[in-house]
């Protein structure tokens, strides 16, 4: 079961790489092979194992040998390493088939899942994908209208930031098509309130101190870095620069869920 987890992850955070360089292209995620961005050649079913095909490869694209960024390969191994993390955190008891947190566990992953895209796609390009937001909205919408069902409470709270999401991504759609800009501030609070839809009120002071302390650090590690070596900066500053404050709270948001589980399944 964990090797099963892990190879979901490692799936997972190849098709995470390719995701986050197409979705704000608008091109297709889903029925569109992979291919060599520098020839352009079709990638064959054996160059799309993660992790594996990197080894076999050695790196290197198998027509024109291409070196491919290791950035995929760590991306690949960290995403295995955090389903299978969540997994663990939600301490299933075997042989005993607990129907809550199978589904809540889906759940998980489908939040992780939109949660590194968010941050992927904002750290290559500055922006928070609405796509992705209102797919995992309607996702959640059917979550809580399940948890309704189940336990048959109104979950309030929930209500009251779903709406203020849907008044947000409203206004953000006005913003845009009225003066065809979006405001960075604004795609941040529709971020925060699709993290309140899934996370404690209380993690997500927690979710905005971790990725205030993550932010603070790169930058003193960014000044260190132009103190030691003022040369490999330079072409690195104005990368450094772009990174919106999104790419951390998605961060944070991850590492927040995981500590969230392992206090809330672990401690009985
Ligand atoms: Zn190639």
């Amino acid at each position: 079961m964990y090797i099963l987890i892990y190879i979901m992850g490692t799936i997972f955070g190849s098709f995470l790489t390719l995701a986050v360089y197409r979705i704000p292209l608008k091109k297709d995620i889903t029925h569109e092979r992979s291919f060599c961005p520098k020839c352009n050649h079709r990638l064959e079913f054996l160059d799309l194992i993660p992790v594996f095909s990197y080894i076999f490869l050695k790196g290197k694209c198998r027509y024109c040998g291409e070196k491919i960024r290791i950035r995929y390969l760590i991306l690949e191994i960290l995403s295995g390493l955090i389903f299978l993390i969540l997994y663990i955190s939600m301490k299933f008891n075997y042989p005993f088939f607990e129907i809550d947190k199978m589904v809540y566990f889906v759940m998980l992953i489908i939040f992780y899942i939109t949660i590194a895209l968010i941050a992927g796609i904002d750290k290559e390009y500055r922006t928070i994908n609405r796509g992705v937001i209102i797919f995992g909205t309607i996702i959640q919408v059917f979550y809580i209208l399940y948890l309704c069902i189940v336990n048959n409470t109104i979950m309030y709270r929930y209500s009251i930031y779903l709406g203020l999401l849907i008044l947000c991504l409203l206004f953000d759609k006005l913003l845009k098509t009225k003066e065809n800009k979006s405001n960075y501030l604004l795609e941040l609070i529709i971020f925060c309130l699709y993290i309140n839809l899934f996370v404690d009120s209380i993690l997500f002071i927690f979710i905005i101190l971790t990725s205030s302390v993550i932010l603070l650090w790169t930058k003193v590690i960014q000044k260190l870095k132009q103190n030691v070596n003022l040369k490999s900066i330079d072409f690195k500053k104005e990368n450094l620069n772009k990174i919106g404050f999104g790419f951390y709270i998605g961060i944070s948001t991850i590492i927040v869920l995981i500590i969230q589980n392992f206090t809330y399944y672990w401690r009985g």
